[in-house]
């Protein structure tokens, strides 16, 4: 009976997918507490371009894995794994701190100063000794508060709001720039938006990604824009595809734009490279 025969094949391999997706997964996490202890986690970083001049105004800060074997792996293959282990604040306090480390050479060694922007994970960020700890490294570091930025999904300060409004707070009062990312994907609600103590908000790339095909987006962006403009806050546009979604942007306002066409994720060595040239060209006399 054919369609039975069919039914029965579909069990047998259905379950030998998930028995070796399950042996996938055990041994993704060995090599995961290995990659913590061999310190195989780099950071890429992608410039955030000044929409009116073009300048480089700072970097986000984007792990990678260096696997042994794989090659370089990027987030979307490690991170939902670290997080059923329960391993997302190590990963964001091991990146703050390779940041953190890196800025501050930029910042003595070349006179250089612009931002990192760190994204934190919900775990981290619910942590009210966050910003203590944060101001703590800026001294070890001997750092200003601006070389640093962090980036958060705006449901991970609304989870909590009162803990989120405070954590929030104290980072503003420390001088920390925060970020709403991957902005008006999730539940965001006006009345919270103008609770939450945040400079900046990302407009997710998913509405740039459509400006020119679809005009509800453009209405969007714009809307958007004029909303966080009104409520004192800068924004960042994600995820510049082409020279026309530029366009569109600068038109609506935005502040900073960051994107393929304008920059890919980068190296350390190449981003030092990119501020170096900046500022060369800053500050020749013309
Ligand atoms: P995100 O924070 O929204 O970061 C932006 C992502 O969009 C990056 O992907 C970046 O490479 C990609 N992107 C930038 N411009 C464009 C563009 O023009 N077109 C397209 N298609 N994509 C663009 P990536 O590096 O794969 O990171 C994915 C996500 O993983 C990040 O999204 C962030 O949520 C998370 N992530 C990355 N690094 C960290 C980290 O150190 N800590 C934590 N907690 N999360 C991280
Ligand atoms: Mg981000
Ligand atoms: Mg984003
Ligand atoms: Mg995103």
């Amino acid at each position: 009976y054919h369609s039975k025969a069919e039914g029965g094949n579909q069990t047998t391999n259905y379950e030998t997918w998930m028995s070796e997706g399950h042996e996938r997964d055990r041994k993704l996490q060995l090599e995961l507490k290995d990659a913590f202890e061999h310190d195989q986690f780099v950071l890429h970083f992608q410039p955030l371009v000044s929409v009116n001049t073009g300048h480089i105004n700072g970097f986000e800060v984007l792990v990678r894995w260096q696997h042994p074997t794989e090659g370089l792996m990027s987030p979307a293959m490690f991170l939902p794994a670290l997080e059923r282990m329960n391993l997302m604040p190590q990963l964001d306090r091991v990146v703050l701190e390779k940041s953190l480390s890196i800025v501050s050479q930029w910042y003595h060694h070349y006179q250089y100063s612009s931002y990192l922007s760190v994204n934190l994970s919900p775990l981290l960020f619910q942590d009210p000794e966050l910003p203590v700890r944060i101001e703590q490294q800026l001294k070890k570091y001997d750092i200003p508060p601006d070389c640093l930025q962090l980036e958060i999904v705006e449901s991970t300060a609304i989870q909590d709001i009162q803990l989120g409004v405070d954590v929030l707070s104290a980072l503003k009062s420390l001088k920390i720039a925060v970020a709403l990312d991957d902005f008006g994907t999730g539940y965001s609600s006006m009345s919270y938006l103008r609770q939450l103590p945040v400079d900046k908000i990302k407009i997710d790339r998913s509405f740039i990604q459509s400006l020119e095909e679809d005009a509800t987006s453009a209405s969007i962006v714009k809307a958007i824009s004029s909303l966080a403009h009104g409520l004192g806050k800068t924004v960042v546009a994600e995820g510049i595809e082409s020279p026309e979604q530029f366009a569109f942007i600068k038109q609506f306002g935005c502040e900073e734009a960051q994107g393929f066409d304008l920059y890919r994720p980068i190296t350390e060595e190449r981003a030092l490279e990119l501020l170096l040239q900046q500022k060369a060209v800053v500050s020749s006399p013309s």
